[in-house]
């Protein structure tokens, strides 16, 4: 079985992006997305485990409904901020050249 080092905190928060991005009034391409996840991560405490890639959805249970909303929050502050600073490339209508 393989060992890894992760930082479930990464793992949960794509699992609650996932849940609700379609509530989120934000745009959905990959570079929006991470920025997303990136901007929720930098002020949430990690949690580093090191276990078999098995048991790491067993470990994401153990998160606790608190922090959950936390991690809701921090997405939607991060949805609105790259919503207004949007570092994806422009399609060719928003191009103005
Ligand atoms: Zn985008």
């Amino acid at each position: 079985m393989e060992i890894v080092l992760r930082n479930l905190t990464e793992d949960y928060v794509m699992l609650v992006y996932n849940e609700i991005s379609s509530t989120l009034d934000c745009c959905k391409c990959d570079q929006c997305r991470l920025d997303m996840m990136s901007y929720a991560l930098n002020r949430l405490k990690p949690k580093y485990v090191v276990s078999s890639e098995g048991e790491l959805m067993t470990k994401l249970c153990e998160f606790d409904y608190q922090f959950e909303t936390t991690v809701m929050s921090e997405l939607a502050k991060a949805a609105k901020i790259v919503k207004a600073n949007p570092r994806h490339k422009l399609t060719d209508e928003q191009k103005n050249d």
